[in-house]
């Protein structure tokens, strides 16, 4: 006989949707217990994601600082600059074991039941843990529990034909952990964890080809955003071969021979790697969860089925994150855990997906939130353009760092703001405040009249905001 425990809700998942969901059902007063697999809680994004590519992409960015314009801030380097990439790679280690042991503690804190271990179905009410290695319970388990949170999370796609080792053809995960940095990266896939990994290896020395099936980079960023973000990594180093199918690409021991295809003209081209990175997407994960034992739905592409409320088919059983619709990015699946225990509790929850920010942590970095222009046109939306460069902005000129531009798109006719697009310096922490802007309807005039601090980056955000509806004061 399996040991049996009782828990009013379990989480399957402790990735940020999980585990933020596991927190504030316990918060909200239910005996809540999360189960994950991995052995470590954060999930995709803590552990083989966000996190560790940040610690890269900002190391990176540090060495090629160093590396470039020191001398031009007045800074002297004795001797070479070098990474060691054996460090390098344990800085980002180190910063993924602290956040992760992190949650932990958070799960103490708010009376958490952890289990390491995979879950299944058996019913709508009983999960089965079958123990990791590492759990300190060593026997199966079976929860008994009124409610359910799924939040199994994704998977790379891969590329059919194309067998990753994770040494000379690999997927984000083994791109992450490279032993040495290639002479050449051929990445196929220009989306934001293919250029965000591309920016790290191009600052540390690799030649970087992009073969991307589309006729343009960054998926759903705005298009005059992304032909400069194109532009920019461009002057980087970066090579792109855009509109080209890749066909096939084989290990030859320490090389990687990838074949493409133009999509118009159907022209054959080859090309030689020492590392070949797959980044084409990713898709919804839910492999050993039994989901079959009650027939959950999932639509086409494998996300499961859920109402406006998060519910499957079983209104016991919430979905969340990843493993369901929406962008798969780590703030959507965590707005979306807190949301559907809210619901569980008292029947309201709330999430404003129209006001979902994306950002590349590239350089200059990339971050937008609400409509493009694209978008706008296919609506039938008048809307006004304003505009502010990063070149006019004081303190963007003193850090030196003054590539990219705001843009701001409101409605010709309300003037409310209809969506933010910033390349340039810290976009990504600058777009919390068109959000903020675009949860409260505010107008761009109501922007323009809040003052901000000189001298800010933030200015630039002001300034795009007059630009939209009247004139900017600096440029
Ligand atoms: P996941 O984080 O995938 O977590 C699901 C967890 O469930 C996993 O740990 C898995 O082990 C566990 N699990 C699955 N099945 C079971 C089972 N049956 N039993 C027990 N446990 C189970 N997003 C951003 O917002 N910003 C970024 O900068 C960013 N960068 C990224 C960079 C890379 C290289 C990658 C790959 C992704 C990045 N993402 C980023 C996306 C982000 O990681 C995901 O959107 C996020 O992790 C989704 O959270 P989740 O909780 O839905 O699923």
């Amino acid at each position: 006989f399996l040991s049996t425990k009782t828990h009013d809700v379990v989480v399957i998942g402790g990735g940020p949707g999980g585990y933020v969901a596991a927190i504030k059902a316990a918060q909200l007063g239910y005996n809540t217990a999360c189960v994950e697999k991995r052995g470590r809680l954060g999930g995709t994004c803590l552990n083989v994601g966000c996190i560790p590519s940040k610690s890269l992409l900002n190391n990176s960015h540090l060495y090629q600082e160093i590396k470039e314009s020191a001398a031009k801030r007045g800074i002297d380097i004795k001797g070479d600059v070098s990474v060691n990439v054996q460090n390098f790679q344990k800085a980002k280690d180190d910063s993924v074991k602290q956040l992760t042991s992190g949650i932990e503690m958070l799960f103490k804190k708010n009376k958490v039941t952890y289990y390491k271990g995979t879950a299944s179905f058996k019913d709508q009410n009983t999960i089965k843990v079958v123990p990791i290695e590492s759990a300190a319970e060593k026997e199966e388990l079976e929860l008994k529990t009124e409610k359910v949170i799924i939040a199994t999370g994704s998977e790379v796609t891969p590329f059919p034909g194309i067998e990753i080792d994770e040494e000379r053809i690999v997927s984000s995960t083994g791109a992450l952990s490279l032993k040495e940095i290639p002479k050449r990266l051929a990445i196929i896939g220009g989306g934001i964890i293919g250029l965000e990994m591309g920016s790290v290896y191009s600052r540390l020395g690799s030649k970087v080809t992009i073969l991307e099936f589309a006729p343009a980079i960054g998926a759903s960023m705005d298009g005059e955003i992304a032909k400069t973000t194109q532009k920019f990594l461009k002057k980087q180093g970066f090579d792109f071969k855009l509109g080209q199918k890749v066909v096939s690409a084989k290990r030859n021991n320490d090389v990687v021979d990838i074949e493409y295809e133009d999509v118009k003209t159907g022209k054959k081209e080859s090309l030689q790697s020492d590392v070949l990175l797959v980044a084409i997407g990713r898709r919804p994960y839910m492999q050993g969860l039994n989901a079959e034992a009650i027939g959950l739905e999932v639509d086409k592409r494998g996300r499961v089925v859920i109402d406006d409320q998060f519910n499957t088919k079983y209104p016991n059983i919430k979905c969340i994150g990843d493993v369901t619709f929406g962008p798969m990015l780590a703030h959507k699946a965590e707005e979306e855990g807190i949301a559907a225990a809210e619901f569980f509790k008292n029947g309201h929850g709330h999430v404003n997906y129209n006001n979902i920010p994306s950002v590349m942590y590239s350089h200059p970095e990339v971050a937008w939130v609400g409509k493009t222009e694209e978008q706008l046109k296919a609506e039938n939306i008048e809307y006004k353009i304003g505009k502010f460069p990063f070149i006019a902005n004081s303190r963007a000129k003193t850090n030196m760092d003054s590539e990219g531009f705001v843009k701001i798109l409101i409605d010709a006719k309300t003037e409310r703001i209809l969506g933010a697009h910033i390349i340039g310096p810290n976009a990504g922490e600058m777009i919390a405040e068109a959000g903020l802007a675009l949860e409260y309807g505010a107008s761009a005039e109501d922007v323009a009249r809040v003052c901000h601090a000189h001298p800010t980056l933030s200015e630039a955000f002001k300034e795009a905001n007059l630009a939209a509806f009247s004139k900017p004061i600096n440029f």
